[in-house]
């Protein structure tokens, strides 16, 4: 089997556990879109990937990032930016995403705007949420209570555009009851703000449970890629 093969294989299994998780949840498959994690991967693994249909892409990574979206500039990709963010970065990931889906404190915030403002364009922005219980060892994310706080801010910057909230399902626990307090994080976010519509939740783990919690992005890497080399 040839790479191309083998991710067109991988692309259409992912997208009939999509649509099947739709039509378990009385959904329509067109309201779910799908973020192709390419963390790792080669970007020709990524121009692969457009040739076969994949419209959007997310990488973790700064570095690896702007390398990759310099190499497939012409490939028409929407790229998200998915990972631990630095202050000091922000700008210039402001410069190539297209979406950033990890902004999880209000630091992030005034450098972001400024990137997005000298590339001239209007940056769409996800706040990450934390679905850790309270107190638990915390991972990325804004606290639920802090949400609204730092949603304002994003909403404040005429080169942001809120575009909603993305979320990653805490380790140990059951999906579906973390993508559950999601769904009503997000009914409290979209009646402050009823153009905040995205929810990026589900991974090739768990896709099936954000999708039944209102997910209107997934992000998926190894389901699609193969398994991603240890990071030491
Ligand atoms: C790596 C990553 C994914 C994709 O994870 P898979 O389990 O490989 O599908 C999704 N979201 C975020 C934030 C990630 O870092």
């Amino acid at each position: 089997m040839t790479r191309r093969e083998q991710l067109a294989a991988n692309l259409d299994a992912v997208r009939a556990r999509i649509d099947q998780a739709c039509v378990e949840s009385g959904r329509d498959p067109g309201e779910v879109g799908l973020v192709v994690v390419t963390k790792f991967f080669p970007a020709s693994d990524v121009r692969l990937l457009a040739g076969l249909g994949v419209t959007d892409v997310g990488e973790n990574r700064h570095q690896e990032a702007q390398a990759k979206a310099a190499e497939c500039a012409d490939a028409g990709l929407r790229w998200h930016f998915i990972g631990g963010l630095q202050s000091n970065k922000a700008a210039a990931v402001a410069a190539y995403s297209d979406v950033v889906e990890s902004v999880d404190r209000p630091k992030l915030v005034a450098p972001l705007a400024r990137g997005a403002q000298s590339a001239g364009r209007r940056l769409d922005v996800l706040v990450q949420v934390s679905l850790d219980p309270p107190g638990a060892a915390h991972r990325a994310g804004v606290a639920p209570a802090a949400l609204r706080g730092l949603a304002e801010q994003v909403a404040g910057e005429p080169s942001l555009r809120l575009a909603g909230l993305m979320a990653v399902a805490p380790l140990g626990e059951e999906p579906g009851p973390a993508f559950a307090r999601l769904a009503q994080v997000r009914a409290e976010l979209l009646a402050d703000h009823p153009e905040a519509t995205v929810l990026s939740a589900g991974m090739s783990g768990d896709l099936e449970a954000a999708v039944q919690h209102g997910a209107t992005h997934v992000r998926v890497g190894s389901a699609i890629l193969g398994p991603r080399p240890e990071v030491l």
